[in-house]
Order: C-alpha cells, then sequence, then structure tokens
C-alpha cells in the first residue's frame, strides 16, 4: 500500500507484507449514522480517498471545493478516527464478511458519506458485500469513475439488482453526465429555481425537512436518472487540499 507522503517511511526488508497483515488482523468496520439518511453508512477520509476529486493540477474540482466532508461536524475527533480507521480496516482479513453482518439487516446502505473508492481492490470487495446483502438497497454515490480500472469493477456492481451508483457530475451549476455512459448520476444546482423538471430527474429536498430524507428514497432508484442537489455549504479552506491522495 501506498501511503500519502506523510505515512511513508523506506523500504526495510521487514515491512509486512498485505498477506501477512492480512493473517494477523481481522477487520472491524465502523459505520456512521448520519441524521439525514434512514440507513447506516461506511465512509473514509475526504480528499484523501478521493482520485475524482482532482484536476490534472492537483486542486479540487468544482463541486469539492465546497465539500461538506471538510468542514463541520466532520472535523470533529471521533469522526476523523473513525474514517481513518476504514481506510486499512477495508485491507484486512475478513472485511467483506464483517461488513455483510453489519448490512444485512438493513433495508438501506449508502456507501461514502465521505470519502471514494480508492482502489479497483476496495471497488471488487463492495462489490461482494452488494451481493452478499440481496435484501439491502445500496446507494453508492461517487467521483472514481475517472480512473478506467475502478471504472471497470463499478460497470461489475451497476448490473447488481440491489444497488444504485450514482455518478457525481464535478458541476456546480447543473450540468449533467452523459446519461448513455452514467446511467444514473447527480449534479448540483444553486437554487431550487434552477430545477427544470423531467422525468427521470429528481430534485432533493431534504432541505425542506431540516436535512433529512423522510420518506424519499430518490437516491437509491434506479429509475430515477440524475438528482439534482441544491448547493450548500462553504468553500473548503486551501490548506484542506494539502494532502496526497492515498493509493492502494
Ligand atoms: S434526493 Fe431524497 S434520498 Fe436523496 S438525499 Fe435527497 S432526500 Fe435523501
Amino acid at each position: 500500500m501506498r501511503m500519502s507522503a506523510s505515512h511513508e517511511r523506506p523500504y526495510s526488508g521487514e515491512m509486512p507484507t498485505p498477506a501477512i497483515l492480512n493473517a494477523r488482523q481481522q477487520a472491524s468496520p465502523k459505520l456512521s449514522k448520519t441524521s439525514k439518511m434512514p440507513g447506516k453508512s461506511w465512509s473514509q477520509s475526504a480528499w484523501e480517498t478521493c482520485p475524482g476529486a482532482r484536476k490534472d493540477d492537483g486542486s479540487p474540482v468544482s463541486a469539492c471545493s465546497f465539500c461538506y466532508a471538510l468542514t463541520g461536524a466532520y472535523q470533529f475527533p471521533g469522526t476523523i478516527a473513525a474514517r481513518k480507521h476504514n481506510e486499512s480496516d477495508w485491507q484486512k482479513n475478513g472485511w467483506v464478511r464483517a461488513m455483510v453482518k453489519e448490512i444485512k439487516k438493513m433495508t438501506h446502505f449508502r456507501w461514502f458519506d465521505s470519502g471514494d473508492i480508492n482502489s479497483p481492490i476496495l471497488a471488487r470487495k463492495i462489490w461482494a458485500v452488494i451481493l452478499e446483502t440481496p435484501n439491502t438497497q445500496h446507494w453508492l454515490p461517487t467521483r472514481s469513475y475517472k480512473d478506467a480500472t475502478i471504472l471497470k469493477q463499478l460497470r461489475a456492481i451497476e448490473n447488481l439488482p440491489n444497488v444504485v451508483v450514482r455518478y457525481s457530475s464535478d458541476s456546480r451549476e447543473g450540468g449533467h453526465l452523459d446519461s448513455t455512459l452514467y446511467p444514473n448520476n447527480s449534479t448540483i444546482i444553486q437554487s431550487k429555481d434552477d430545477f427544470i423538471p423531467q422525468k427521470g430527474v429528481a430534485l432533493c429536498r431534504s432541505g425542506e425537512r431540516a436535512g433529512k430524507c423522510g420518506s424519499c428514497r430518490a437516491c437509491w432508484s434506479k429509475s430515477v436518472r440524475t438528482v439534482s442537489y441544491i448547493h450548500h455549504g462553504n468553500k473548503v479552506g486551501e490548506k484542506k487540499f494539502e494532502k496526497d491522495l492515498i493509493v492502494v
């Protein structure tokens, strides 16, 4: 595993291989419960695990420059620690089995209320978790489709009946991804007035319900092609974007 620069250490010849680590350590995933959604979610650190959040020059794409997961309650020490824990935990022995055990009785599950898929191996493991939890509806929002090796795995996930892979546009001005390539997707608009009602397009109205989904399940619905979220949150300070991408 190649970690961010601050975690790197020179190879000593004695560092354990992933296989040895797996044999020694059992996975213990930490799920989070946000007040907004009907179920729990599994997350990693925002920005450090988000390969699709970066432009070629390393700066954040428009949508991510206002990332809610880099400010506010997401900066509480316990919240940060749980996401850090998950970054290495998914690589341990039995992670798929442990996740299935946690999730299988939930009706709805959301992946990544912060962070994203930073490895095709993680994507394959997520596929296995979704396959093994057929009674749970999964919502997987992602911007990692820009990595061809991860996109290949996302296509396999997309074909499962109990998941919506919701491909995120980088736009904050309502720009949509091509739905022939990305059949379920999302975008951000600046205000409710910018929403143009169309078949297959939903407006997120959680703001009218004190930030809660209530009975809405549009994000989990394969028949909803595009979900439009109304912009919220503040511009994130540049320092938050200095950390390197964790590549696995
Ligand atoms: S569109 Fe519906 S399901 Fe999706 S976040 Fe908004 S309220 Fe929740």
